[in-house]
């Protein structure tokens, strides 16, 4: 009988969002009639921009055709793809990326998770405190992360607290680590790092040999000028940094998949020789094994993120998250909250008011309020005595929802 990976048998059951479902689901039962308003779904509910579907279906029409057909194509993406976001992305914002540096994935969840194969299990990796589940427990199958302790806590990962005091932006590590993950904007907190703040870290992975593994998927919901939209606006970064981007919060591709991830040529790392070895070419060897390139119709759909259309309708759909994010924000101060986040991010995350623990009040505000929350506690151990409010529903029910909290 072959063994397990044991690894696996070490994580946790995702107990956040199952806990979650089971607990409304159970309310739903015992009250059908009552009317829940979900804010904790990291999921959006506007549809697709025209453009995206438009390009679809053409894309789709292309399939009927010997002539146009289409069968497997690059597993780094399509040139017109890598080009269209080398000029809107980088270029527009004065960063100088080559097409041969971005690679086109089915989302920045498998990017994120995956990333880590092209480093050794030796390697030290800190996570923010609270963070997105899957850098942790991605670190933890590989058996990089140690022991898991009652709290949820591995032995060998390096937590970077963020809390009210700093608010929930870390200070750097104090002791060398080799790997960092950042995702600013912030899922859960909605913090943002300054320009200077980031090249701080930047900074730090220099002077340290680290490599800064940066989550932007929530860039285009960004509104202060402070703050960069990518890492390459700091300088020095492309030699300390691997960057994830997504098309699912930005135009709804949550169900469509596609994202891309930025390895620079000049990033590199040591192997046992003490060589520099290109992590480009390595990420680039690791998805022509495993990956076949993102379906022809999904990036065509993406591309179509870009054309004239595309910016005019996902500005309108971003416009409406913002708008959502800053009726959240501004409610729950006017009730009395000490909030974060919201600004630049479709997040809010809020104390609970009387130092409830997480989960006290998502009880509280489901049963009372019949408001589902996602528990900050569920992020990390830092997010206990927070909640987070998602921005990507309905503008009718997000006033029906703070109208009931204020009442
Ligand atoms: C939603 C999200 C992603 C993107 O996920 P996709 O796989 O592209 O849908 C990546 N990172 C964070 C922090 C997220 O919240």
């Amino acid at each position: 009988m072959p063994k397990i990976n044991e690894n696996f048998t070490k994580i946790p059951a995702s107990y956040l969002f199952s806990e979650v479902a089971r607990r409304v689901n159970e309310y739903k039962t015992a009250n059908p009639t009552h009317n829940i308003i979900r804010m904790d779904i990291g999921d959006i509910k506007l549809p697709l921009p025209d453009a995206c579907v438009d390009a679809m279906i053409r894309a789709a029409n292309e399939q009927r055709s010997a002539v146009t057909f289409r069968g497997y194509g690059p597993e780094q993406g399509y040139e017109f793809l890598r080009d269209a976001i080398r000029n809107n992305d980088f270029r527009s914002r004065g960063i100088d990326i080559a097409s041969d540096e971005i690679f086109i994935s089915d989302g920045a969840k498998s990017d994120t998770g995956n990333i880590g194969e092209i480093f050794s299990i030796d390697n030290y990796v800190a996570v923010t405190d609270p963070s997105y589940p899957v850098y942790v427990d991605t670190n933890a199958m590989a058996g990089r992360a140690g022991e898991v302790n009652t709290n949820g806590m591995w032995s060998n990962l390096v937590y970077l607290q963020c809390n009210a005091d700093n608010g929930f932006t870390p200070y750097l590590p104090e002791i060398k680590v080799d790997l960092i993950y950042l995702c600013y904007p912030n899922n859960p907190t909605g913090a943002t790092l300054t320009k200077s703040q980031l090249a701080c870290w930047v900074d730090y992975a220099r002077k340290h040999g680290a490599i800064i593994l940066f989550d932007a998927a929530y860039e285009a919901f960004i509104t202060e000028d402070d703050v960069p939209h990518s890492i390459f606006e700091i300088e020095g970064a492309a030699e300390v940094a691997i960057e994830f981007r997504s098309f699912s919060k930005t135009a709804g591709f949550t169900g469509t998949r596609c994202g891309y991830t930025v390895v620079p040529k000049q990033v590199t790392s040591r192997n046992e020789k003490g060589e520099n070895i290109s992590l480009n070419s390595l990420w680039n060897r690791r998805q022509t094994t495993k990956f076949n390139g993102t379906a022809y119709i999904i990036q065509r759909a993406a591309e179509a993120v870009y054309s004239p259309e595309g910016k005019i309708q996902v500005k309108n759909l971003l416009d409406y998250y913002k708008q959502n994010s800053n009726i959240i924000r501004t409610e729950l101060i006017k009730a009395g909250y000490t909030v974060f986040g919201g600004i630049n991010a479709p997040y809010i995350w809020a104390k609970t008011p009387n130092g409830e623990n997480s989960w006290d009040y998502f009880d509280f505000l489901l049963n009372k309020k019949n408001i589902v929350i996602t528990p900050g506690s569920g992020f990390g151990h830092c997010g206990q005595g927070y909640v987070r409010f998602a921005a990507f529903g309905k503008k009718e029910d997000v006033y029906e929802a703070m109208n009931r909290l204020c009442t």
